[in-house]
């Protein structure tokens, strides 16, 4: 305790001691600034050729995706809708990294965390409608906030009635049929009530 306080003093009576620790405090302030920047940079570049790697959604087909996020919206699921509209950059195309990996499926991607989602033309070719569009965009909102297959396929799985995404409206339609292999694929507990088609326990 006793040299710490004679330290002290020493330091207090000795200008220049303080001007060179103020100095080094500065080079070390610069060094994190710098260093700061360079992430900065580095993670605005990868972002950026993300996008411009990428094409753009064409008009009608951007229309298409505001009514879908509008229904998700409607049906409850506002946390959803909001990271759709203000987080993610809908793509038309693959950018060069998706290119450069394996695909989960023919219908959308989502780059985490940098929130390109890209809407593959299956996602407008084999969609009967906004819902279904709708059921594709709610999994990919899931994975805007970091969560995994699983979850992304149960959590539709298990709210697509919200959505308007039922049985007996769907059960011809492709996607409906991909999805619910999927979601068995991954989360094979929802399916195992014998009593229900496909022995799915969300009916
Ligand atoms: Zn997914």
């Amino acid at each position: 305790m006793k040299q710490k306080s004679n330290t002290g003093a020493r330091r207090a009576n000795n200008p220049a001691g303080a001007v060179r620790a103020s100095g080094r405090t500065g080079r070390f302030v610069r060094r994190i600034t710098i260093c700061l920047g360079v992430i900065l940079f580095c993670v605005s570049g990868f972002y950026l050729s993300l996008i411009v790697s990428a094409d753009d959604l064409r008009a009608e087909d951007r229309a298409q995706v505001e009514r879908a996020i509008t229904l998700i919206d409607k049906s409850g699921f506002t946390a959803e809708a909001f990271y759709l509209r203000n987080l993610a950059a809908f793509r038309g195309g693959d950018n060069w990294l998706n290119a450069a990996v394996a695909k989960e499926n023919a219908y959308a991607a989502t780059n985490f965390p940098f929130a390109v989602v890209t809407l593959y033309p299956d996602f407008f070719t084999y969609t009967l409608d906004d819902t279904e569009r709708a059921a594709i965009l709610l999994h990919e909102a899931k994975h805007l906030t970091g969560f995994d297959e699983r979850h992304a396929y149960s959590f539709v799985w298990q709210n697509k009635k919200a959505l308007g995404w039922t049985i007996d409206r769907y059960r011809d339609s492709v996607v409906w049929q991909e999805v619910r292999n999927q979601t068995m694929e991954v989360e094979p507990n929802l399916f195992v009530c014998d009593f229900n088609e496909f022995g799915d326990c969300t009916e």
